[in-house]
Order: C-alpha cells, then structure tokens, then sequence
C-alpha cells in the first residue's frame, strides 16, 4: 500500500524543460549573469560549520573589508535578499523613539522609509517633486539647521531611476560629524564604483548579493563601523529586538565566532566568498574603471540610436542606465521583442515610461554591451514599424 493521495499528483516537467536552451543574457537591474567560478561555487554544499566554513567565513569578512573600504571587522551575511539585510541595519540601529531623516529618491529610497516606520521610529523623510535631481549637501544641511537625528539613510545608486547621490560622501561626513550614524544601500554600487565606507565616515552599509558584486540573490551584506556595533550591543534592554534571525548580536555568533545562529545557505556563503575574491582579484580601481569605460560605451551607443537618457550626465548612475521610451513605442513590448527574438533581459521601471539596462560586474563586457544595442536597436525598428 502506497501513500493515499489527497490530490492528484500534478503533471509538470523537470526544471530542464521549463528553463530556455540557452540562458537568457540578464542585461537588467539585477540578477546579474554570475563568473564560471561563482556558478561553480554555487552548486557546492558543505558542512555550515567546521574548519572549512571558518575559513571561509573569515575570507569572506576579510574581502568584504577591502571592497567596503572599512577597518571594522563588523561584517555579517544575512540570509536574504538585500531587503533582509535593510531590515537588519534598521531593526540593530533604530528602535521606536529614535529618529531617523530618511533622503528618498525613488522606489528603494521609499523602501527605506517603509522599514524604517515599521520599527517604530520617528522617521522625517527629505523626497523632491522631481526626482531625477538627487539631493545635495545643503538640501542635507537644511534639515539639521534646528533639529538632529539619531540615523541618516541614503541611497548611493537609486536603481528605480538610475541617478546617483553624487553628494554622498560629503553628505555622510556633514551628517556623522553632527552626531548621526549614516546607514548607505550600496547595492548598485558597492563593487563596482569608488566606495570608502571608512573614508565617508558611514555608520552601515547594505550590500545585496545579486547587483554590483556579481553574486547570487538571496544573499547579503551588512557592514556594522565600531560606532554602529557599540549602539548596537548597548541597546536598551527595555527596547526588545523584535528580530531573531536579525538580530546581529546573535548573528555575530556565526559570522564572528563560528558557532551555530541558524544554518547559512552554505552555496550563497561560498559564492559570496568567490565573487568578492573576484573583485580583490581584478583590484577595485581596475574595476571602477572597466564599469565607467563599459557604461560610457553603452551610453554613447544609445545616444547614437537617438536615444535620450533619463538622467543628466552629470548624476548618472553608471551602473544603471536609464533610458526615455521613444514616442511611439511601449517599453514591454520592447522588452519582450528582445527577450524572444535576442534572448536578451533588460528591465522595465516602476512608475516612469523608461527602460534600464544594467553595467554591473559581468554585465560589464564590450560583447555583450555590444549584442544588447543591436538588439535594442532592431527591437526598436520592429515596435515602432508594428
Ligand atoms: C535591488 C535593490 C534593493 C533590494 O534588493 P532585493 O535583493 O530585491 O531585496 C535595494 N536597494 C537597491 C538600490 C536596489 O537596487
């Protein structure tokens, strides 16, 4: 006697059969196309703890110092997407009765707000009617002029719209040296242009898995300063951490000392650990030059299909290039025309008539910038002739 189906079992195929022959090139905002190496490191399971899991563990802390630019040694992977890891910087650093001023410009900027409130904070948000026009420093000084906040939080790359806060560093430094830990979602940018969490005196820095570090989704990266980590462990005891998973004292059991917090998805740690190494291999100003370079090449591609960019040249974010529907033309159907007949991604946008193509990592490579314009190119001829 078997089993005594309550349904009927489903007739599906195996995953081989659902998946394309040929990948499709992800030419979006993320997922990246990952290296060989962390393809192949991603398929790996060891035990989550022992000597080889130390090992890389503490590779994997020690990499992340160099690409974040940090002497802190507070670097903690969190089992999630980077969404998790804004949760993990919220709910350590902000509890209710602290105050947070909150520069949103754009979708992930109103995410943080959103995380924020959901702690209980006293969240003051800085938006602008226009929001291809990042904030700037004295927009920042502004709303200190009467009043502080406990934590700043910005955005560097806001993927939503692909503008840069090229005041960020100036920003950072303004906001700590007035008291504040500033927190920086460097997921568009961490890895792939010029970064220095120490050098721009930020507090904490989420990094995703799947965007400028060329790694895997559901993945990330918390980088916690020796300020940040001395609030942390001296939170009061009447604030209840309403995380477990999150909480980065226990995670810090893991991820500092070794033992056991809740079982890490061992191929994300070994691929993170690969695409960092990858990093440190290239070098991060090599890097940072191989992004602009490739970004340039494909923006000037673009302009000379007569397309517009969406953000001014001189806040583009280089990673995410956004770019103005045609008249005439509808971004799906682009996108779907390339899809299908290119087996080439790109993203469409939350919100504004834009396309994103994305320079991160391994999207960085003249052929594959190359075969993206062409297809771009005739998807455009082929949706505008319909
Ligand atoms: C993609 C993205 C996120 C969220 O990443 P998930 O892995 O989807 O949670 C946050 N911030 C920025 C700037 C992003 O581009």
């Amino acid at each position: 006697m078997g089993f005594t189906d309550s349904q009927n079992s489903p007739v599906l195929p195996p995953i081989q059969d659902i998946l394309p022959d040929e990948p499709l090139l992800l030419m979006g905002a993320g997922p990246v196309p990952v290296a060989p190496s962390v393809a192949k490191a991603n398929s790996i399971i060891i035990n989550h703890l022992g000597p080889t899991m130390s090992e890389v563990i503490l590779g994997v802390r020690s990499l992340a110092q160099y690409v974040f630019q940090t002497e802190s040694d507070k670097i903690i992977g969190v089992a999630g997407p980077a969404s998790s890891a804004m949760e993990m910087t919220i709910t350590n650093l902000l509890w209710p009765g602290r105050r947070a001023l909150v520069i949103a410009n754009g979708t992930f900027g109103e995410r943080w707000v959103e995380v924020a409130q959901r702690v209980g904070a006293d969240v003051t948000v800085l938006r602008k009617a226009q929001d291809i026009a990042p904030h700037t420093l004295s927009d920042v000084q502004k709303a200190y002029q009467d009043t502080n906040y406990d934590v700043l939080i910005a955005v560097h790359g806001e993927t939503s719209t692909g503008v840069l806060l090229s005041d960020l560093p100036a920003i950072a430094q303004f906001a700590h040296r007035k008291g504040s830990l500033v927190i920086v979602d460097a997921v568009t940018t961490l890895g792939a242009l010029q970064f220095d969490m120490d050098g721009w005196e930020i507090a904490g820095v989420v990094a995703g898995g799947q965007k400028a570090l060329g790694s895997i989704p559901g993945i990330s990266l918390v980088a916690f300063s020796e300020e940040a980590w001395h609030v942390i462990e001296n939170r009061p005891a009447s604030k209840l951490m309403p995380h477990w998973c999150l909480d980065a004292r226990l995670a810090w059991r893991f991820w500092g000392e070794g033992t056991y917090h809740y079982t890490a998805p061992v191929p994300g740690v070994l691929s993170l650990y690969q695409a960092l190494w990858l990093i440190k291999d290239e070098g991060l100003d090599n890097r940072a030059k191989r992004h602009i370079k490739s970004s340039k090449m494909l923006q000037n591609k673009l302009q000379a299909l007569e397309l517009q960019l969406f953000a001014p040249d001189s806040v583009r974010l280089p990673t995410v290039v956004s770019i103005r529907v045609p008249v005439g033309a509808n971004g799906d159907h682009i996108r779907a025309h390339m899809r299908e007949k290119h087996g080439i991604e790109i993203s469409g946008a939350f919100g504004h008539n834009i396309i994103r193509v994305g320079q991160m990592s391994e999207q960085c490579r003249p052929e594959r910038v190359e075969r993206t314009v062409n297809a771009l190119s005739e998807a455009l001829r082929a949706v505008m002739k319909a």
